[in-house]
């Protein structure tokens, strides 16, 4: 069977998605696409040769007959609406992060999904389907390393547009972090507080470059992640758990190692699609076999719920530069 995919955004990611939909993957095809820039979704469709119908508005390419799944990846505050309407029509959709871009949003979506009666959305959380996050995780249940005490992570993109604010640190970048550390170490976080050390001289009036994200989770482990997203040498991902008998590190993506001119060396991605490439492709795969088996496995709207209300206590603390409390409410038996 052959899956028909509507895709609601034809930018960066929505483009590659697309490709990634008609050339990398099986199982599916793209039938319908939108953008509320028609010329660009038209110009997506006749660059990558695809046979897709361009529709006038994504509630239009939703409820369109041949359409069985959606992709959202439009612009972050048109998400809930899309994917809500995804549900109220009954199909699996895909959302980019955010899911929502608050967590009262995130929790709309929670609601609808349980109302429905079944998983109907998986967010585009890649991380955990990314062989090196995977191999760790691997580490840390095997017990190997004991118990994780402390989290020492990065996050350092080369630079970043004028348009980046200090809060978007936060709700586009560290919102990783807060899906893919909680997954890690099978843990929820209780606080967050965030300091800023001096400022690089490459940032701008809007942003506060770079942040420290102190968060406590509900056994005690301390995790720190620095985000810093002018860093000028390399889009960099790091990741240290230190456990009671041992270390355990985020292996670097493989790279050459080059001796040469009296230098030991080895190249660092600088754009993030690379990075994570792989990951991308795993996750889309496994929406489209979530999908034909009637079983979606990937983060849930849940994880996507637990990270906006992490984002939002990190968002506070950014101005208060207070320890704020991070309360997620139990987990419903539905996502269990
Ligand atoms: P982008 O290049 O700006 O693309 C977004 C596209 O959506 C633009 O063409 C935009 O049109 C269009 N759009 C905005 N509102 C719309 C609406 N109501 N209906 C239909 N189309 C609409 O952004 P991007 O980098 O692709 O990011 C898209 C989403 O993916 C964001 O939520 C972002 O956080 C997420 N993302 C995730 C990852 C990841 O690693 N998982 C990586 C990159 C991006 P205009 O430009 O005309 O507004």
């Amino acid at each position: 069977m052959t899956l028909n995919i509507g895709v609601i955004g034809t930018g960066a990611i929505g483009r590659d998605h697309i490709r990634r939909l008609s050339f990398a993957l099986s199982g599916a095809r793209v039938v319908a696409v939108n953008d509320i820039n028609a010329e660009q979704a038209r110009d997506v469709v006749t660059q990558l040769g695809i046979e897709a119908e361009v529709y006038a508005s994504g509630q239009e390419l939703i409820e369109a007959g041949n359409v069985q799944a959606v992709l959202v990846t439009s612009w972050g505050p048109s998400h809930e609406a899309f994917v809500l309407a995804a549900i109220a029509a009954g199909k699996p959709v895909f959302c980019e992060k955010p899911l929502a871009v608050t967590a009262e949003g995130c929790r709309r979506i929670v609601d609808a999904e349980i109302a429905a009666g079944r998983r109907l959305v998986q967010v585009g959380f890649m991380r955990p389907f990314d062989q090196g996050y995977r191999a760790l995780k691997t580490v840390i249940d095997s017990g190997e390393i004991g118990a994780p005490l402390m989290l020492h992570c990065a996050h350092r993109n080369p630079h970043v547009s004028e348009a980046y604010g200090t809060g978007m640190a936060i709700t586009d970048t560290l919102i990783h972090e807060l899906d893919v550390l909680r997954w890690l170490i099978d843990d929820d976080y209780v606080s967050a507080q965030v300091v800023f050390p001096r400022a690089t001289r490459h940032t701008h009036a809007q942003l506060r470059d770079p942040q420290i994200v102190l968060l406590e989770t509900a056994k005690g482990v301390r995790i720190d992640v620095e985000v810093f997203v002018n860093c000028k040498y390399g889009y960099d991902i790091q990741c240290e758990v230190v456990g009671e008998e041992g270390i355990a590190r985020l292996p670097e993506p493989s790279s050459v190692q080059l001796r040469s001119a009296a230098r030991l060396s080895t190249g660092i991605l600088m754009d993030w699609k690379d990075r994570f490439i792989d990951a991308y492709d795993v996750e889309l795969q496994a929406f489209i076999k979530g999908v034909t088996d009637g079983q979606l496995t990937g983060p849930s709207a849940w994880n996507g719920y637990a990270a906006a209300v992490a984002g939002d206590a990190c968002n506070l603390a950014q101005v208060s530069g207070r320890i704020e409390p991070i309360e997620l409410p139990s987990r419903p038996a539905f996502y269990n």
